[in-house]
């Protein structure tokens, strides 16, 4: 990370170790961070008690360069992130006449009075600069210290942020960012994100491993994750690096040497999910799509048309859930689901080309499947799933997905969208 630099990150509040409250200031906090190549190497959150407070600084400030805490500024007796730092630092707090000024100012705008409990807010540790907060009362506060832990070495950096998340927000990624800016130089975090679909997260593990373990060795080192979903693989290609323009051709090569590897698995490189990429392969060829789909009950059709714009290549989508609806509305023979079943290639098939003839698009996606957990047999199983794209060409596969219904339609979803796709880049 730039230059060794790590942070610590600490959400102040007892309001954050109950279930009614979530901690999303040190996320933010994260991100701007990131963006700098600061890596996190811990986060805590805290409650109002001073002990833990104190212990939690302590630790921080022993271990990492960068320490950013949020919460605690208050003017009530239990804000303490003010007097905890500054007494673990040995910084006397002098009162600052400006901000009691600002405060003033801010409370007689409304026609009020500033209460006495808020002289507790212009309290600043001796050497510490005062960072305007335009969206309340609370400034937040920049230390630069020396160490504390003199084996570990190294000026500490630390930022005192108000608690409610748009005051902070606007703090962090200013006066906070500009300031560890010149204190990272121009050492960034690099990243690419890469989708994958249709294998599970080992089969991708085993394909791309050799690849990126030696990515490891090179210097500076690409870091990979990988991240599974359902029905779909991420993996996040991360490099710090002060040569922007380096960076960028490393990975641009990186990410290529994965595209090879992955072949047609590979949805995207730039972080485009799925049903976008189909949704720009569709519009490329000035094509029209049509779905119809039983098990899932509109899901594909719904997370297509997630995507703005997607009027210019989804036509339309009928639920045919029942045989009668297949039959009436997408000319599916009744002899055919009588000999096959409803669950069956052959309807699946008939299903897409019935919607496709219907309507006059230029590809049909069929889907028919027992989501369960009722409507199983032993040839077909809950989870037995036909899905069907006709372009001219059809194509038919059955799947046999684990897990509950939810997920059954969800990779159902899933799947029907990415063999569009691989019908598309055929
Ligand atoms: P404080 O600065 O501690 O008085 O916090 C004021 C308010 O900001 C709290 O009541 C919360 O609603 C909000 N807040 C504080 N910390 C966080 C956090 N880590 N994430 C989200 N909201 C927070
Ligand atoms: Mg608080």
């Amino acid at each position: 990370m730039a230059d060794g630099l790590t942070a610590a990150v600490l959400a102040v509040g007892s309001e954050l170790l109950t279930p009614h409250k979530t901690d999303t200031n040190s996320l933010y906090v994260t991100k701007v961070l990131n963006d700098l190549g600061i890596a996190v190497a811990f986060k805590a959150i805290v409650g109002d008690d001073r002990a833990e407070l104190t212990s939690h600084v302590v630790h921080a400030l022993a271990r990492h360069r960068v320490l950013i805490l949020t919460g605690g500024l208050g003017p009530t007796d239990d804000d303490l992130t003010r007097e905890v730092v500054a007494a673990h630092l040995g910084l006397p707090l002098d009162e600052d006449p400006a901000i009691i000024e600002a405060m003033e100012r801010r409370f007689a705008a409304r026609g009020w009075k500033m209460p006495a409990v808020n002289r507790r807010q212009a309290m600043v540790p001796r050497g510490a600069t005062v960072l305007p907060n335009p969206h309340g009362t609370a400034p937040g506060l920049w230390i630069e210290h020396p160490p504390s832990h003199e084996a570990t070495g190294g000026k500490r950096y630390i930022a005192l942020l108000p608690g409610p998340p748009r005051e902070m927000m606007p703090m962090m990624d200013g006066d906070v960012r500009r300031r560890l800016e010149k204190i990272t130089g121009s050492v960034r975090l690099h990243r690419r994100l890469v989708r994958v679909a249709g294998k599970g997260e080992s089969m991708v593990e085993e394909i791309v491993q050799p690849i990126y373990s030696q990515w490891l060795n090179q210097s500076p080192p690409i870091v990979t994750t990988i991240l599974a979903g359902l029905g779909q693989v991420e993996l996040h290609l991360v490099m710090q690096s002060g040569d922007q323009a380096k960076a960028s051709q490393t990975l641009d090569a990186a990410v290529s040497d994965l595209a090879t590897a992955l072949g047609p698995d590979l949805v995207s490189t730039d972080g485009s999910v799925l049903e976008a990429v189909v949704g720009d392969l569709l519009r490329a060829r000035g094509w029209w799509v049509a779905f119809a789909e039983s098990c899932t009950g509109g899901l594909a059709t719904s997370r297509m048309t997630d995507v703005p714009g997607s009027s210019e290549y989804v036509e339309r989508s009928i639920v045919a859930y029942s045989n009668r609806a297949k039959i009436e509305l997408l000319d599916v023979p009744e002899a055919l689901i009588a000999e096959h079943g409803a669950v069956s290639e052959p309807v699946a098939a008939a299903m897409a080309a019935g919607i496709r003839k219907r309507t006059g698009v230029n590809v049909g996606v069929a889907i028919t499947g027992i989501a369960g957990p009722g409507g199983g047999s032993e040839q077909k199983p809950v989870g037995t799933v036909c899905i069907a794209v006709d372009g001219g060409e059809t194509r038919v596969r059955t799947f046999r997905f684990p897990g509950g219904r939810e997920m059954v339609k969800a990779m159902s979803a899933n799947w029907a969208i990415d063999l569009l796709r691989r019908y598309l880049i055929r």
